[in-house]
């Protein structure tokens, strides 16, 4: 029987994007149901970030309250429990940030229901009886594994955190354009009166490596020459990106990191530079158009998965990249 599915996301302010992507997760959800798609938005002023939420969500309850700044996240948490006792939502989805994964759980402890975190991948199954159920799918046990988590199927609202880069929405159907409902929030909950925003300091302004179509990752077996291939990399219109043991020994930014407890990416091409291809760093590589690993250990197992292997010396492959470059 097709019904329609209310879905609610949780818009970050700092990471919209990532937010208006998790439209393609509610499809998901919703299968061949009717899919209606809310976006909480909270204090939210840009007006790209606006448009683009305005063309891409059925409804957008736009709240403006001095009282709630972007940090508050048991007040945020106030806001979901308060839409859902009035609309109703089968599903809230949060995107797996550092917010979404604090303001999540929250919520779900509010609305006493429960929350699958980090999820990769949605599938809704139909049995033969015409009743479906959704799975979500999540890595478990370091991203060695996947498990597929299925609701009761009688709760409300399913709540979930979706990991960036997975679920993309494909451009607005023209014309459309949301409704857009003003909102009052409730007052903020006792907890956010301990936190007090003294002062807002502006990051250096990073790239997204998630937007890049070409990669160059280092790992501990390059990790001399990371200033060098991060160089080459930007001159090829593309960005450095690294294992975890790098960030962990301060070599790279964790902006840099891709993997399990870093971003998920899918550049055309990806080049592996002495990275060994633990199933942590393996996690965040999906849809890579060419993956090459140079690597001194043709038995690694990011061999083993690559297009192209290069049994090399890292330092030398970059080094005659360079050299390449320069020629031409
Ligand atoms: C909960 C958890 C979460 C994690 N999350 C992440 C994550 O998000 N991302 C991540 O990357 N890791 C993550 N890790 C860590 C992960 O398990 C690995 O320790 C890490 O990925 C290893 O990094 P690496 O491949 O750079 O280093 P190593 O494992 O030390 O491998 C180095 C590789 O370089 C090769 N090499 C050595 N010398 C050279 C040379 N001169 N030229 C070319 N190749 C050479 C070696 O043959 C080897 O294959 C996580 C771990 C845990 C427990």
């Amino acid at each position: 029987m097709i019904e329609t599915v209310k879905t609610l996301i949780c818009v970050e302010n700092a990471l919209w994007r990532d937010s208006v992507n998790l439209v393609g997760a509610a499809r998901c959800f919703a299968g061949k149901n009717t899919n209606e798609v809310y976006a909480l938005t909270i204090n939210l002023d840009d007006t790209e970030a606006e448009a683009a939420i305005t063309s891409a969500f059925d409804v957008v309850i736009r709240a403006k309250d001095d009282r709630i700044h972007p940090y508050d996240t048991p007040g945020i948490a106030c806001c979901v429990e308060r839409l859902q006792a009035e609309y109703g939502f089968d599903c809230v989805l949060f995107p797996a940030s550092t917010f979404g994964r604090i303001v999540a759980p929250q919520a779900a402890a509010r609305l006493q229901c429960a929350l699958c975190a980090d999820v990769v991948k949605i599938e809704r199954e139909e049995d033969s009886g015409g009743t479906s159920g959704v799975n979500f799918i999540r890595p478990v046990f370091d991203a060695k594994m996947f498990a597929a988590v299925r609701g009761r199927g009688d709760e409300k609202p399913v709540m979930a955190s979706i990991r960036a880069g997975l679920f993309t929405y494909e451009g607005a159907t023209a014309g459309k354009k949301a409704c857009v409902r003003e909102w009052t929030p409730p007052s903020p909950p006792p907890e956010s009166a301990g936190l007090t925003l003294l002062s807002v300091r502006k990051k250096a302004e990073t790239c997204d490596i998630r937007e890049k179509d070409l990669l160059i990752a280092v790992g501990a077996g390059a990790a001399t020459c990371f200033e060098e291939v991060r160089e080459l990399a930007v001159s090829l219109g593309g960005a450095v990106a690294a294992s975890r043991k790098l960030v962990d020994a301060g070599v790279a930014d964790r902006s840099a990191q891709v993997g399990q407890s870093g971003k998920t990416v899918s550049p055309r091409v990806y080049i592996a530079l002495g990275i060994r291809g633990s199933a942590q760093h393996v996690a965040g590589l999906q849809n890579v158009g060419c993956l090459v690993a140079v690597n001194t250990d043709k038995d690694a197992p990011l061999c083993a998965l690559a297009d192209m292997v290069v049994v090399s010396d890292a330092a030398a492959f970059v080094h005659a990249l360079h050299e390449r470059r320069t020629d031409n």
